[in-house]
């Protein structure tokens, strides 16, 4: 075990500058959720020139790297979509330069999270390196949409693809800390549906817009009332949009819509959260309803999802937990904590649709994700390289 732990840190050190050059080629390609081609095809040359043993592009998009062929199956996921800069005026330094100076790597989406991604690609040369993970199936996906609809790649991957692998590494970035879920969340949709009348005299309709704004002030106080979880949270639920429509400028009001973000911790349901805004809306012509994403992916395949995206935590004493923080202590000398996201992962429909085990891990903070002069310490990938690696090492001794 010693040995080959020596052998992993110092490979992940060995590999330092071309771990930070593939991040850097990775953050030079513009690569915005449904505009993923050109990063997709860089990833897959990158892992076949690691020398993974099959690389393949799938319907959408996603790339798939495989290494070795057991029975037991672990996949590490990094999606390769990133968000838009924002103003070019926020930002110190050029979002697409792929810099690497001070010892970091600079640049929209060097943490979230192109960082992982360079990483596990390094892992898988270590692994090849080093024989280990040859008595498994070890699957790196560069996942694509994620920024757009969280788990949307994932469940493609396992009803399309058929790759449904015993644990998931998350990639997003962790601050180096190993991570076991998020909050959950849903798009929910409010429509009401008034009367117009002749603006001259409101007495004549039933204005739509009342009506939602009645509802938008109990949505504000059910915002108070909602549940918390002692690791997740609490839950929460904001209005993000309203909209309305009349016949004229000089009419009253028949529909308005609004548009709810919401946010679920422990314990609550999509029906549990449907079932509070219907209770809201008693009494009133209104309507409320689950979202659904579909797009179509930068291959052309049309693809989608209801808005749901169910909250998930592991067990802190879960098998692939233990593991996780064994490999942890393995590369950094002491015991982890385990944390959580903020924000939303493809954990959601891995572990919150399908039940399968993930953990978190990453390089960069949190932080800089969505952020304007976004940028993760190449430290922090040699360590993420280096975790990725030991953690293979670990399960394939405790089998
Ligand atoms: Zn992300």
């Amino acid at each position: 075990m010693n040995e080959y732990n020596k052998l992993i840190i110092s490979l992940s050190e060995k590999y330092r500058e071309n771990t930070a050059a593939n991040l850097s080629r990775l953050v030079r390609i513009k690569s915005m959720s449904g505009k993923e081609a050109e990063v997709a095809a860089a990833l897959k040359s990158m892992m076949e020139e690691e020398g993974f043993d099959e690389v393949f592009t799938d319907p959408l998009g996603n790339v798939v790297g495989r290494i070795g062929n057991g029975k037991k199956k672990v996949a590490f996921d990094g999606h390769i979509d990133t968000v838009d800069t924002g103003s070019l005026s926020n930002w110190s330094f050029d979002p697409f330069s792929g810099e690497i100076k001070d010892g970091y790597v600079y640049g929209r989406g060097s943490v979230d999270q192109k960082g992982g991604v360079a990483s596990f690609v390094t892992a898988g040369r270590i692994l090849k390196e080093t024989g280990l993970g040859k008595d498994m199936t070890v699957h790196f996906v560069g996942s694509v949409m994620e920024e757009d609809c969280d788990g949307l790649c994932w469940k493609y991957i396992i009803e399309e693809d058929g790759i449904k692998p015993d644990v998931v590494v998350s990639t997003e970035p962790t601050n180096l800390n190993l991570y076991i879920g998020q909050r959950g969340r849903m798009e929910i949709a409010v429509e009401f549906f008034g009367l117009s009348a002749h603006g001259s005299a409101p007495e004549r309709g039933d204005n739509a817009i009342y009506m939602a704004s009645r509802a938008a002030l109990k949505v504000e106080k059910l915002n108070e009332s909602l549940p918390s979880d002692p690791f997740l949270g609490k839950g929460s639920v904001t209005i993000s949009e309203i909209v309305s429509g009349s016949p004229s400028l000089c009419a009253v009001a028949d529909y308005a819509r609004i548009h709810l973000d919401r946010r679920l911790t422990w314990g609550e349901t999509k029906k549990s959260a449907l079932d509070e805004i219907t209770a809201l809306i008693r009494g009133m012509k209104a309507k409320a309803c689950i979202l659904s994403y579909k797009e179509k992916a930068y291959t052309g395949l049309e693809y989608g999802m209801e808005k749901y995206y169910p909250t998930w935590k592991m067990p802190e004493e879960h098998f692939y937990v233990n593991a996780g923080k064994e490999a942890f202590n393995r590369v950094f000398k002491k015991e982890s904590r385990p944390g959580k996201w903020t924000f939303s992962t493809n954990g959601v429909v891995i572990n919150g649709v399908y039940g399968i085990p993930v953990i978190g891990f990453g390089p960069g903070n949190e932080i800089f994700a969505h952020a304007p002069d976004e940028k993760v310490p190449v430290d922090d990938l040699v360590s993420a390289s280096a975790f990725y690696a030991a953690f293979i090492a670990t399960l394939s001794e405790r089998k």
